[in-house]
């Protein structure tokens, strides 16, 4: 085991990341930490005011001191591509990363990097986990140039903020907890998911979502960079396809037949008529249509994927159900329109690619007040927003949870021109470990 490990980060050193970065990351890797003795008195319900306390003042001040390798680890995650369905390769180096900063770590049968940092506190039946998490994947398909520029302060590159920030940032504070030996009382788990984007459908949540589900008492998801808003309501969304299949045939003597293609575009256009309301705010994507063999073909095959969302599940329904319609009538519109019905007709099926469910925090949760008093420490403003992130599903299931940006400044997200730049980010990693001590309490801490 320990022999295939040692294996496994020599690849790393050989594989095309350059070399600069593997050496950069290596130095955050091999960084020094203090060793104190560690007293073991619980003092969780004082969580709050263990803000001021020694051991996390060190940790904030470990936070504020690295924040240049930090971002050096961002890079170096950054360039190992990781598009949807493939984030194997950049879940390895999660897992050294994460092995390095003393934590135990395992990679679960989905992909998902889970390291356990074990917390004082008894097992004694009751929710006993804190689960920090940040998504591993990118939307950007294999062959995607994932090398970060660099213009200035700013880095350029996809996946850089998103989630290039959540990802190194979730490293840093395992590596925060060990250098200040910050030992929390409950059990921390920290965690590197995949699927997380478009059809991965939150695949890496929903199964650590399952496996703990009993244990967990609170999900803290770093996704981005923002500091301006904490996610406590989860946006429903679905995503469905069409595809309608037909005869196909030649474009002139077949000419009359019926044409996928042209059932597609009758199909979409009734659906981008149909009238959404802006509150709640709901909305539709026509994200991508692919099809057909040849210009002078009449088409076999036509697909068009859509995402819908909504901040009512009467909305989505209702918005479903008219796509589904719409996909139907323009089957049957070309169908009457076609001269020659001869040759065969055309088929349609409408496949639910992903369902992302909603849910809402509650406003008493402790996992709200823990973030708010976090802001007030760091002095830091941000507003409680709807999106849809990781924290869908353990919102859905009843779990408290939030999404919040890791620090910095980031735009152009799922863009080619995705761009961060690290000033303000040690504050978005403070507030980020504030909000994890407020949550898993603190073991051994005296108070002031
Ligand atoms: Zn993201």
């Amino acid at each position: 085991m320990f022999a295939a490990r040692a294996h496994r980060r020599i690849r790393y050193v050989r594989r095309p990341v350059s070399v600069k970065h593997f050496l950069l990351c290596a130095i955050f890797l091999s960084m020094p930490v203090r060793s104190a003795a560690f007293p073991h008195r619980a003092a969780p319900a004082q969580a709050l005011a263990e803000f001021g306390s020694p051991r996390v003042r060190s940790a904030l001040a470990w936070l504020k001191e690295h924040v240049a390798a930090i971002t050096e680890t961002q890079i170096c995650l950054t360039e190992i591509p990781a598009p949807p369905f493939h984030e194997a390769r950049r879940a390895e180096t999660v897992r050294s990363l994460l092995e390095s900063a003393g934590l135990a770590v395992q990679i679960d049968r989905t992909g998902n990097v889970i390291g356990t940092l074990p917390g004082a506190a008894p097992k004694n039946g009751q929710p006993d986990l804190v689960m920090i998490s940040a998504h591993l994947d990118t939307v950007f398909p294999p062959g995607t140039v994932v090398k970060v520029r660099r213009e200035g302060e700013r880095l350029i590159a996809p996946g850089i903020s998103d989630n290039g920030a959540g990802l190194s940032s979730l490293v840093a504070l395992a590596r925060a907890f060990q250098a200040a030996q910050l030992r929390p009382h409950h059990t921390i788990l920290f965690v590197a998911d995949v699927g997380e984007e478009g059809e991965g459908n939150l695949r890496g949540m929903r199964a650590v979502v399952d496996d703990y589900r009993e244990r967990l008492k609170a999900v803290i998801v770093l996704d981005g960079s923002s500091t301006d808003h904490v996610t406590t309501r989860a946006l429903a969304s679905r995503r469905l396809e069409a595809t309608i299949t037909g005869p196909g045939g030649h474009s002139w003597s077949d000419f009359g037949s019926p044409n996928p293609i042209n059932a597609l575009v009758r199909g979409a256009v009734r659906f981008i008529n149909t009238k959404v309301p802006a509150a709640p705010r709901t909305t539709f994507n026509l994200g991508q249509v692919e099809g057909g063999t040849s210009v002078n073909s009449i088409p076999y095959d036509a697909r068009l994927k859509v995402d819908i969302r909504s901040e009512s599940d009467d909305e989505l329904v209702r918005l479903e159900s008219a796509f589904r319609e719409c996909i139907a009538a323009g089957v049957r519109d070309e169908m009457e329109a076609s001269r020659d019905r001869s040759r065969g007709k055309l088929e349609f099926k409408i496949d639910t690619l992903g369902v992302r469910p909603s849910g809402e925090l509650r406003g008493d949760s402790p996992l709200l007040a823990a973030v708010r008093a976090a802001d007030n420490f760091v002095g830091n403003q941000s507003r409680l927003e709807r999106s849809s992130t990781d924290a869908n599903i353990p919102l859905s299931v009843g779990i408290d949870a939030i999404s919040i940006g890791a620090g910095g400044a980031g735009g152009g997200a799922h863009s080619l021109q995705e761009w961060y730049e690290p000033s303000g980010r040690e504050m978005g990693l403070q507030r980020a470990l504030l909000t994890l001590v407020a949550t898993s309490g603190l073991s051994g801490e005296k108070t002031k």
